[in-house]
């Protein structure tokens, strides 16, 4: 059974926990860069992006997780989590930092800061053939990626259809949505078997 740990500076840490549990993962939230040590992946939750950057920075995290996610480590990042894992972002605040990984260019709110929330059918490579019903809450984009950056779904209906809101290169995913909260654990599921494999290819 991998552990997989889950970032626990901020956002919504127990529904991930929840949900890698239901994956059969065992699910350890990470504050420390010793609790880093112990996991096989790891998993950036959804929250607020530029706080998870601050914390993270003042826990010491920001490099640690950097250098075990160059080395191998595989990582899913959700909304704020996946903006976390973009090489490149738009509208940050001044200085905002990632942990980077995944060759992307990621836009905070970017179905608008009026569109608080919305649900679209999300076709997902590799996790079935029924749509996943996503749920966006102040959600990222996805505006361009690189020839390592395989397009994983797009939105297909809500403001604006076609986008892409998740993407895999390696080891690492990541999604705009929320599937900690659906009680739909197709992508975790997904995850914790990356997550084995890697552990066996090592
Ligand atoms: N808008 C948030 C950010 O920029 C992300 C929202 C979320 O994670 N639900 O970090």
């Amino acid at each position: 059974v991998p552990t997989i740990g889950v970032l626990a500076l901020q956002g919504d840490v127990r529904e991930h926990m929840r949900a890698l549990e239901a994956a059969g993962a065992r699910a350890l939230s990470v504050r420390r860069p010793d609790e880093l040590e112990r996991v096989d992946g790891i998993v950036l939750p959804g929250g607020e992006s530029t706080t998870m950057w601050r914390l993270a920075r003042s826990f010491e995290m920001l490099e640690p997780l950097r250098k075990r996610i160059e080395a191998g480590l595989p990582a899913y990042g959700s909304c704020a989590g996946m903006i976390m894992l973009a090489d490149r972002i738009r509208d940050g605040v001044a200085g905002q930092e990632t942990v980077g990984g995944i060759d992307m260019t990621v836009r905070r709110n970017a179905f608008g800061r009026q569109v608080d929330s919305f649900e679209s059918a999300v076709e997902l490579t590799g996790m079935g053939d029924a749509p996943y019903h996503a749920v966006f809450i102040r959600a990222p984009w996805v505006e361009s990626v690189g020839e390592a950056v395989e397009v994983l779904g797009r939105t297909e209906s809500g403001p604006s259809a076609g986008r892409i809101v998740a993407v895999r290169q390696g080891r690492l995913i990541a999604t705009a949505f929320h599937p900690e909260l659906t009680g739909d654990y197709r992508v975790h599921h997904y995850f914790a078997d990356l997550v084995r494999r890697a552990t066996e290819e090592e």
